[in-house]
Formats: C-alpha cells, structure tokens, sequence
C-alpha cells in the first residue's frame, strides 16, 4: 500500500518517499478513512469490529489519481487532424487552416447538451478504469456566453450524477474565437466580454473555482492573460495558465507572481523560469501525453524543476486534439520514458501534488486518517509495473469516497 502519507506537496527528493506500508489495510467509514496502516493493527482496532472486509490478495492499493488537467467536455475526436499531422503540419499550421482548437469550437457549439453530456459521462467512466477518482475539467471550447455557460452547468451537472469528483475550470480564455479573430479591435472585444460579463456571471453562480488562460503564440498575450486572471481573481476564481508549450513568453513568472495554483505545459521555460517556480507554491504540471501525440521531441524539463525543488505534478490533458488520452498510468508510462522521472516522482506528482494543485491535498491524494477514502488497486506485484507496462491497463478496482466505481469482474456501481 503506498499511503504517500506526511504534509502537504513534495518537492525534490520526497517525490520519492510513497509512504510503503508492505502488508497494508484502510478502514473506510462514511467514505472517509478511519485508519490505515499496517493489517494485523488495523484489523484489530476495535472500530474494524464487524466492518465488511474485502481482500485484494496482494495486489498494490495506491491513492486515485487525480488528473489535474483535462478539457472533459468536447463534442467529438479530431482524428481528421491526426494525419495531417502525422504527413509533417503542425499544430499552429493546422489551425490556422480553422483547424486545431477552432475546429472543436464549432463542433460543440453545434452540439446539443445531452450529447456532450454521454460523451462525458462514457469518458469519466473510463477514468474511473483508470485508476482516477478527481477530474479537473475546463470550458474552453464554446468560447460564447452561451456555450461557456452551458459546459460549465454540465460540469455541474455530472458532479451530481457520477461518483467522480470534477472539479470545474473557466477557460473562456483558449483561444479568440472566429467572429473576433479577425476584425480590428475584435480580441480586445473579446478579453472585455470575458472580463466584464462571463468571468462575473461564472463567479456569481459558482459554475467554476478557477479561471485558466492559454497563454501562448496564436492565443492570448502574456497582457491579455494577466487581464484575464486579474478578473478572475478579483471575482475568487484561482488563477492557473497554459504556459511556455509553443514558445516562451513569460507566462510561468506571470503564474508566479500572480500565485497560480498550477503553471501547466513548461516545455519552453528558461532557467529563470525554473528558478522562480522552485522557489514558489505554485505547481509545475506537465503533460508528457501532449508532446508524445503531437510527436515532438522536446518534453517539460522535469528533472531540472525536480532538483531545483519545484513542486512537479502530471496530467492527462485529456482533450482532442493535442492529448486524447485518459489513461493516467499512461501517463506515468510517459513520465518515466520521456521525463526521466523515477516510477515513485510520478506516482507522486499525479496524487498529492495533483491535489495540492487544486487545493484539495488536505482532502484527497494520500491514504491518511480523515481523508476521503479514494484508492486505486493495480493487478501489479511491485508499484513500479505500472507505468513499466504501457498501454495496457492494470488497474483492477477504483473506489471513490469509499464506493466502488470500477472493479474489474463489472460489480461496481457505475460499470
Ligand atoms: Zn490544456
């Protein structure tokens, strides 16, 4: 059992201490943990009396992943796209084509609600198999008022309707959509409609906790972004951003300076970059999945933030056209290949530090006393099978808030 017990996010080399409790059990009472620990103790405590126990015969039990960074709803694939890019375009070639982001955008705001809503509820399953049991979903794709609203109210929606827990992010803030892009003034127009009208609107009736910006070349200004994040704050939205994956533009100091929760991509950062997320709270999530589907060579420099002391976590970035995975042991596959983390970084950056992120470390992302009882089972000997086998899935049983989700043989109460 990896507990990944002890305070808070890790930074350098306790990304390494899992907290390994070799013959473990957990006690869960009102989906929540009452004790955890070493079996003999745990099965001997007087509240274990007559609780229903379920054996897992050896198998690795682990906190479930958190996925820190997903677009969850999207109305459709772009497998379209994947040849293109494969025959040598680019991501920026290709949306500038309407492509990309844009091509999403107007395939969900033809979508109706209830077809965005099966989609998700089908994908949050397969989290759910998976091995994840907190999803943080983004808007992002509707990019009008009406579209933002109507995908953050299903984000609301499927939080009440499916065990998982999503947790909601605004991103009006993707990309200018096609009715702005091209006329003069239009993207001021549009950071204005996000600032004076959405961001209010989300903040007042709680549709999201944080507000994100792609801050990149082909999207939004480093000046725009600040806006953008500035009002979100101002309303109590958390700001996180998409920053330093096309180009370098100054948007992880931004993050820093602003108290992001998260800095999320980094594959372009400098040294000073490094330097100031070390020395901050705010995350570095990095999502090698992006980089291995779009086929590019240069990955988030993990080791270098790892040992300069920033808090590194791991996400999916579950969305259709740069990252269409939902696999976080796929991801840990990644890490490790591509990375160069260590089986124990990874497992760690994609649990506690993943909820520290989200600001939910005190509730979720370690199998401690009082926390909620999500755990992930693998059908592995050793913790580190599970990102040494790739593309293939492991995971055997997902319990969230002490339910079980997924199990293997179908009896679960989703599945
Ligand atoms: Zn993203």
């Amino acid at each position: 059992m990896l507990t990944l017990r002890g305070r808070g996010p890790r930074r350098g080399a306790a990304l390494s201490n899992l907290g390994i409790v070799k013959d473990g059990a957990v006690l869960v009472r009102d989906g929540r943990i009452a004790a955890a620990g070493v079996r003999s103790k745990v099965e001997a405590m007087p509240e274990a009396h007559g609780a229903e126990k379920l054996d897992v015969e050896g198998r690795v039990v682990l906190p479930g992943f958190v996925d820190s960074h997903t677009h969850l709803i999207h109305a459709a694939s772009r497998a379209e796209e994947y040849e293109l890019k494969i025959a040598g375009a680019t991501y920026e070639e290709i949306a500038r084509k309407g492509g990309g982001i844009l091509n999403s955008v107007k395939k969900l705001r033809a979508a109706t609600a209830a077809d965005l809503k099966a989609r998700a509820m089908a994908a949050l399953r397969e989290f759910a198999a998976y091995g994840t049991t907190t999803v943080e979903a983004k808007s992002g794709y509707g990019l009008d008022v009406t579209s933002e609203l109507k995908i953050l109210g299903l984000h609301q929606e499927l939080n009440r309707e499916q065990p998982l827990e999503i947790v909601s992010t605004f991103l009006g803030a993707h990309v200018v959509p096609a009715e702005y892009r091209h006329t003069p003034g239009g993207p001021a127009r549009y950071v204005s409609l996000l600032v004076n009208r959405l961001i209010p609107e989300v903040a007042e009736r709680k549709l999201a906790e944080f507000c994100d910006v792609f801050c990149d070349r082909g999207a939004f200004s480093l000046a725009q972004s600040e806006q953008v994040l500035e009002a979100g704050a101002n309303h109590g939205l958390a700001p996180r951003l998409h920053a330093e994956q096309l180009s370098r533009t100054g948007a992880t100091l931004l993050a820093v300076e602003m108290g992001a929760a998260s800095c999320d991509h980094l594959e372009q950062v400098k040294a000073a970059d490094i330097r100031a997320l070390a020395k901050s709270k705010t995350v570095a999530t990095l999502l090698p999945g992006c980089d291995f589907h779009l086929g590019l060579k240069q990955y988030a420099p993990a080791r270098a933030l790892i040992d300069a002391g920033a808090i590194v976590g791991l996400a999916t970035d579950y969305n259709p056209g740069t990252s269409p995975t939902l696999s976080m042991p796929m991801v840990l596959s990644l890490a490790c290949t591509q990375l160069r983390m260590t089986p124990a970084e990874a497992i760690t950056a994609a649990t506690i530090n993943a909820a520290y992120s989200l600001r939910r470390d005190k509730e979720i992302g370690s199998i401690e006393v009082g926390k909620l009882a999500d755990l992930a089972v693998f059908d592995v000997q050793d913790y580190r099978e599970i990102p040494y086998y790739f593309g293939v899935n492991h995971c055997w049983m997902t319990v969230k808030k002490g339910e079980i989700v997924y199990r293997t043989d179908g009896k679960s109460s989703i599945c």
